[in-house]
């Protein structure tokens, strides 16, 4: 077995997971049972992995790698096109120039 991918969380690693599976790759995740020492143990040990056979290993970590540029493209958009934010207090939709409700002056949560 051959580590490809370290995530963040359980659902992350169940996202690359169910991406190298789809792609007729038998993956597994490791570290669920980790989860519940976080704390104890060194963070690169407590995050959960996704591993799989060597003979699969260079088609994961492609796999894995497009995942991983096409997540960085997704957070560039939402930069680039700066979305409406809406008002925790009142709940009126606020266009992303402003910094603070028009409403009701409450400040654009950060
Ligand atoms: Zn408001």
């Amino acid at each position: 077995m051959e580590k490809v991918y370290m995530a963040r969380d359980l659902m992350d690693a169940y996202f690359v997971h169910n991406i190298i599976e789809n792609q007729g790759i038998k993956a597994e995740v490791i570290g669920d049972n980790l989860l519940s020492a976080r704390g104890e143990l060194p963070f690169s040990e407590a995050y959960p992995t996704v591993w799989v056979s060597e003979v699969d290993r260079n088609k994961a970590l492609e796999i894995v790698e497009h995942f991983e540029s096409r997540k960085t493209n997704d957070e560039n958009t939402i930069e680039d096109d700066q979305p409406n934010w809406q008002c925790p207090a009142c709940e009126n939709s606020i266009e992303s120039q402003f910094t603070a409700c028009w409403n009701c002056q409450t400040q654009k949560p950060t």
